[in-house]
């Protein structure tokens, strides 16, 4: 299978690791990783990431960030400890924004409480 340089398009030798005409670097084929140390610990990812969004979403996807988050952190082990710090940092964000979203739906409440008694007294 012959490569061609993608900056001048001349053809590469097999086994080359830069193009002959004008010396660009060709990307070797990519040899599948079989080690886990550099897998990237998706779960810890999305699990800050959703707690991220709930900062723009008023806290909508925080208790998805915190079950991500959780999930990242027990999966952090098997990647060497990869995204422990993102899965601790979304856990810590989701736990605030799961804190204030319970406030403000009991501050709601309270509210709609009192409303109501107001209300009941004319
Ligand atoms: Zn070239």
């Amino acid at each position: 299978m012959s490569k061609f340089c993608s900056n001048c398009g001349t053809e590469i030798a097999e086994g080359a690791n830069a193009c002959s005409n004008c010396g660009t670097l060709i990307n070797k084929p990519q040899t599948a990783s079989v080690n886990n140390n550099n897998q990237t610990n998706g779960f810890a990812i999305a699990g800050f990431v959703l707690s991220l969004v709930s900062l723009v979403c008023c806290g909508a996807t925080s208790l998805l960030g915190l079950i991500f988050s959780i999930i990242g952190l027990v999966q952090s082990k098997k990647f060497n400890g990869n995204g422990k710090g993102l899965a601790i940092a979304g856990i810590i964000i989701s736990c605030i924004f799961v804190i204030i979203v319970v406030l403000l739906y009991a501050l709601g409440f309270t509210a709609a409480m009192m409303d109501s008694i107001n209300s009941a007294n004319y």
